[in-house]
């Protein structure tokens, strides 16, 4: 059985954007005699915030959306996400990062080749981890590639890939090979929440039995790094259904920010629900 989602962050109010991935996955849901549930994605505390949350409940009803089963709140389950950090870093795979934003990118700067994209700014040495870990500076686990790919073996590592049945922003599609080291040592819990975006995400995709992750292009990258975080603690590989983003009349992608575009403001202009479906052409 299809099991998808629709995953906001309640961080603003939704758009059209999200009007189509919501409807989209919905829909194929619907189609395939399947379920689809809705996850609130709230880890980020400085960011999320509940009168978002229920603009979000609020403008899926009115476009006619119903989800199955009750709605999945993550900062709820803070402790589920705990219990798998743990695991992960009980086998050696995370490493703790006292580093702040502005340090990670000074170390990158200094890589060999000038700044590289993937973030692996490695353990700190021992001392000087005792020393901050005394001092009670907050500090991030980071996902060790080096340590997951020990883990996995040469092997399994070589063959991690997922399967896309929709398209990447370079129209990859099919089987592809996951390139985790693309993303870098990512950021398993963060230092104010406890947790990041690509271990909640794949903890409980994994825990809802969702089997097809439908989804904007834009978290095509995260695809790859998520999927080796799956391999690592035993959970199934949904497939991936990304599509493309939709952009407004000047060719720019919808965005938070862009006010004009947000359901709640059509809907106080007076476009009908069928009057969305039009514009985004569903
Ligand atoms: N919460 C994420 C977002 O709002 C989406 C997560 C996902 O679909 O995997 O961008």
């Amino acid at each position: 059985m299809l099991v998808t989602r629709f995953a906001p962050s309640p961080t603003g109010r939704l758009h059209l954007g999200h009007a189509y991935s919501a409807l989209t996955a919905w829909r194929a849901a619907r189609d395939a005699g399947g379920r689809f549930l809705l996850r609130i994605e709230d880890i980020d505390p400085t960011r999320c915030r509940p009168e978002y949350e229920a603009g979000i409940l609020e403008d899926l009803a009115w476009l006619g959306l119903d989800w199955d089963g009750p709605v999945r709140r993550q900062s709820d389950h803070l402790d589920d996400y705990a219990t798998a950090i743990e695991h992960m870093r009980a086998r050696g795979l995370l490493y703790r990062c006292f580093r702040t934003r502005k340090e990670v990118a000074a170390v990158i700067g200094d890589a060999p080749h000038g700044p590289v994209e993937a973030v692996r700014p490695g353990p700190h040495v021992a001392d000087e981890e005792a020393r901050l870990l005394a001092s009670d500076r907050p500090f991030a686990w980071r996902l060790s590639l080096d340590r997951a790919r020990e883990a996995l073996g040469e092997e399994a590592w070589a063959a991690l890939s997922f399967s896309e049945t929709g398209q990447g922003p370079n129209g990859e599609t099919g089987r592809l090979a996951a390139r985790p080291e693309t993303a870098g040592d990512v950021i398993v819990a963060r230092k104010d929440a406890g947790v990041a975006y690509h271990l909640a995400v794949t903890h409980d995709d994994a825990l809802q039995g969702v089997t097809q992750v439908i989804r904007g292009e834009d978290l095509f990258e995260a695809t790859h790094i998520q999927r080796l975080i799956q391999a690592l603690m035993g959970w199934p590989a949904p497939t991936y259904r990304h599509h493309r983003l939709l952009s407004g009349p000047d060719g720019r992608r919808y965005a938070k920010r862009d006010r004009s575009v947000t359901l709640a403001e059509l809907r106080g202009d007076g476009v009908t629900p069928e009057q969305v479906r039009t514009r985004i052409g569903l």
